[in-house]
C-alpha cells in the first residue's frame, strides 16, 4: 500500500483534478491539492486522461496464448475452435498453463487491465485448468483482481460435468458458468440453466453463462436464464455472455424478451472482437454481424459490458488484451458513434464490468482503491480513437507499469514538425 499524488488528471467526465492516494486508497480528489510532505511521490499527468483501470469481464485465461497448439484453426469457426481445444486438452500441464497465463497477465497490466473474470474449463475430471488458474490468481493477487468461472465447456449434461463443477467450486472457483446452447437439445439447455442457477442460489454465488452464442434465432436460453434469476431472487447477480442469437431474433419476440431481462436485472457481456469474427459464418451475403443488441439493451436499462474473450487461442489468433481495442470494435459493430454512445462504450470496459463483477471500491472517488491508468489521450474519444500509450498504471498507489509518450517527429520542407495524433493538434480546440 503506497502513497501517490497524481497532479493535473484529465477526468472522464471533463475537467482537470489532482488525485491524492494514501495507503493505497484515494484520500482526496480536487482541483488543486497542496500540503503534501517533501519527498511525497508525485506524477504530473499534464492534463492527459486518467481513468479507473480497465476491467475484462469475459476472458479465457486457461486457453490464452495457445494459438497453433496443436494446430491452427483453419476454418476460423467456433465449432472447430471447441474441437481444437479438445485436441489440446490431453497435452495440457499445470506448469504450461500457469506460464502462458502469467505472460498474459503481464500484457494485461501493461494495458491497464487490473480486473479479469476468466471462465475456466472444468469438463475434465482432473480439473487441471482450475488448479492452474487458482495458482495464477494467487500469484497475481497484488496486481489483478481475478474472478474464476466454473465453465462446463463440453456441456453440463452433454459431458456429465456437474460433479466436476461442484468440486471446482470447493477448490475456490468463484462463479457459476454454463453453455446451454451447446447441450444436445433445447430441453437439456433449459434444464442446465435451472440446475446451475439452483446451485448458485444455494451457494450464494454469481452466475455468468455463455448463452445463445449462436446465429440461430430460436436459441432462446436467455429467456430461461431471466426466468430462473427472477424465480430464485437473484436479480442483479446473473449475466448472459454473448447472447448473439438476439442479433437474429424476430423483433416482436425481442420486444417481449427485453422487459423479462430487465425484470431479472440481467447483465449482458458482448464480446465484439470474437462475435464479429465467429458469427455469421453460415451466411453468404448479406452476412450478419452477430453481436447482441447493445444499444437496445442499454436503452432497456440493462448493464452492458464488452469482454475480450480470447487472445491468441483456438478461437482467435490476434489480440494483446487491450480493452480499448475491444471498446473500439464494439463501437463500430454496434454503430455507436454518437458522443454519449461512445462514452457508453468506454463505460463498457470500465465501470459497467466493475458493477457486473461486484468489484468493491472501484472508481476515482474518495474512498476507492488507489488504482488508475494515465492514457496519452485528451478525452474518452481520443482514447477510443487512438488506443494510446498507457503512460502509467497504478495499483494501490504504486506505479506498476510505465510507457513513454509516443511523439512523431516529421521533417517537411526542411521544417521540424511534431505530432502525437491527439486532439491537441486540432485547430478548433
Ligand atoms: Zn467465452
Amino acid at each position: 500500500m503506497s502513497d501517490l499524488l497524481v497532479k493535473n488528471a484529465g477526468l472522464v467526465g471533463g475537467g482537470i483534478s489532482d488525485i491524492l492516494i494514501k495507503n493505497g486508497v484515494i484520500a482526496d480528489v480536487g482541483p488543486k491539492i497542496y500540503g503534501v510532505a517533501i519527498g511525497f511521490p508525485v506524477i504530473d499527468a499534464t492534463g492527459y486522461l486518467v481513468t479507473a483501470p480497465f476491467v475484462d469481464s469475459h476472458f479465457h485465461l486457461d486457453a490464452t496464448l495457445s494459438y497453433g497448439l496443436p494446430r491452427v484453426n483453419q476454418s476460423g469457426t467456433l465449432l472447430e475452435g471447441i474441437k481444437l481445444w479438445g485436441e489440446l486438452k490431453p497435452h495440457l500441464t499445470v506448469d504450461a498453463l500457469v506460464e502462458r497465463a502469467l505472460t498474459l497477465c503481464r500484457w494485461s497490466i501493461a494495458r491497464g487491465t487490473l480486473a479479469i473474470r476468466s471462465h475456466v474449463d472444468i469438463s475434465h475430471p482432473n480439473l487441471l485448468a482450475a488448479e492452474a488458474m487458482l495458482e495464477v490468481k494467487r500469484q497475481m493477487a497484488p496486481y489483478i483482481d481475478f474472478q474464476l468461472v466454473a465453465f462446463p465447456q463440453d456441456g453440463l449434461l452433454r459431458a456429465d460435468s456437474m460433479d466436476n463443477l461442484m468440486r471446482a467450486l470447493d477448490l475456490g472457483v468463484d462463479v457459476i458458468g454454463g453453455i446451454p446452447h451447446f447441450e444436445r437439445t433445447m430441453e437439456d439447455g433449459a434444464r442446465s440453466v435451472v440446475m446451475l442457477c439452483e446451485v448458485a442460489a444455494d451457494r450464494g454465488l454469481l452466475v455468468d453463462m455463455h448463452c445463445d452464442e449462436s446465429d440461430d434465432p430460436m436459441s432462446r436460453h436467455v429467456e430461461s436464464l431471466a426466468r430462473e434469476t427472477t424465480r430464485l431472487g437473484m436479480q442483479g447477480r446473473v449475466t448472459g455472455s454473448h447472447l448473439t442469437s438476439m442479433h437474429s431474433m424476430d423483433n416482436y419476440y425481442v420486444s417481449k424478451l427485453l422487459p423479462l431481462m430487465r425484470e431479472a436485472e440481467l447483465s449482458v457481456i458482448a464480446n465484439p472482437l470474437i462475435n464479429i469474427t465467429l458469427q455469421g459464418r453460415h451466411d453468404t451475403y448479406p452476412k450478419r454481424r452477430g453481436m447482441t443488441r447493445v444499444p437496445e439493451q442499454i436503452a432497456a436499462g440493462l448493464t452492458v459490458a464488452f469482454g475480450h474473450d480470447c487472445v491468441m487461442d483456438p478461437w482467435y489468433p490476434l489480440g494483446s488484451h487491450d480493452m480499448l481495442e475491444v471498446a473500439s470494435m464494439g463501437l463500430h459493430v454496434a454503430q455507436m458513434t454518437g458522443i454519449e454512445q461512445m462514452h457508453h462504450c468506454f463505460d463498457a470496459v470500465t465501470h459497467n464490468p466493475a458493477k457486473i463483477l461486484h468489484l468493491p471500491d472501484y472508481g476515482l472517488h474518495k474512498g476507492c482503491n488507489g488504482d488508475l491508468v494515465i492514457l496519452q489521450a485528451n478525452d474518452v474519444v481520443d482514447a477510443l480513437r487512438l488506443k494510446p500509450a498507457r503512460l502509467a498504471v497504478v495499483r494501490r498507489g504504486k506505479v506498476i507499469s510505465t510507457t513513454p509518450a509516443v511523439k512523431y517527429d516529421l521533417t517537411l520542407d526542411g521544417q521540424q514538425v511534431q505530432t502525437d495524433l491527439t486532439s491537441t493538434d486540432l485547430v478548433w480546440r
